[in-house]
């Protein structure tokens, strides 16, 4: 008889507990969301590694030719995280950190071509591309034009890291009715943990405010440190973490279809 009461009170507790988190952490379609990309995968090892291990459905755009371009969308992919070509386009300046498989103004339709697609075949399983610095060429409505023509054929989504606020990249993939994202937070413009932190928590406030947010960050120790900690229990912030593929489904309110599966409850 006395089990049988502890049992009851157990059972009871656990119902109070149920529709206290129902109440603290309502589950609907209105939920602010973010996502998260993390730039620049390909040229440290040791810290590509670490940055693979964080939890939920985090993206990786992988750089084309580097070291370990392909080792790492391997490791992607066992993880089922999502992967983007991390297209490097030629910007105002620093042009010294563009890399091998740069697009330039000067390409000719031609070249600009051969490059891009040598580059979509270097990285395995990608199903997005966004752009590594390309403040000038973003801007040029004839070149991206070439960009979007050829995701179109493939089905990709274009994410505009927005390095130039005069960025037409948007506009295109808008016309040219492909799928696409726009970053609102840089995570770690500051390699120092509690400015990372700050950028966070500004990434959850911008998702509170617009409904979702989109945060690009780097394979940097410290990033991935904050990182780890916060996604581990991102529910603790108001906000569900998503993949990019369903935050494209919900901007758009399911007028575009990506193919393949969600990846939001895989590789946490
Ligand atoms: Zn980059």
């Amino acid at each position: 008889m006395r089990r049988d009461m502890l049992h009851l009170n157990n059972k009871l507790a656990l119902l109070l507990l149920i529709s206290i988190s129902f109440i603290t952490h309502p589950v609907s379609a209105e939920q602010p969301t973010i996502s998260i990309i993390i730039d620049d995968i390909g040229y440290r090892h040791q810290d590509d590694l670490m940055s693979l291990t964080l939890p939920g459905p985090v993206a990786y755009a992988i750089l084309p030719h580097a070291p370990h371009t392909k080792k790492m969308a391997q490791l992607a992919s066992i993880r089922n995280k999502e992967i983007l070509l991390h297209q490097p386009m030629q910007a105002m300046e620093k042009n010294e950190y563009l890399g091998p498989g740069a697009l330039t103004l000067n390409m000719s339709q031609e070249e600009f071509l051969q490059t891009l697609n040598i580059n979509i075949s270097a990285v395995e399983n990608l199903i997005g591309i966004n752009n590594h610095m390309g403040s000038l060429l973003t801007r040029h409505p004839g070149h991206m034009q070439w960009l979007m023509e050829t995701m179109k054929s493939n089905g990709q989504f274009y994410v505009d890291s927005l390095t130039s606020d005069d960025s037409v990249a948007s506009r295109l993939a808008k016309e040219n009715n492909i799928p696409y994202l726009t970053r609102d937070v840089f995570l770690d413009n500051k390699l120092d943990e509690k400015y990372i932190r700050a950028q966070f928590m500004e990434l959850v406030k911008v998702a509170k405010r617009k409904g979702s947010a989109l945060g690009i960050g780097h394979p940097h120790a410290a990033t991935t440190a904050v990182l780890s900690k916060v996604l581990k229990d991102v529910q603790k912030y108001g906000v569900k973490f998503i993949s990019l593929k369903s935050l494209i489904k919900k901007k758009a309110n399911g007028k575009h279809y990506v193919k393949g599966p969600e990846t939001d409850t895989v590789g946490m």
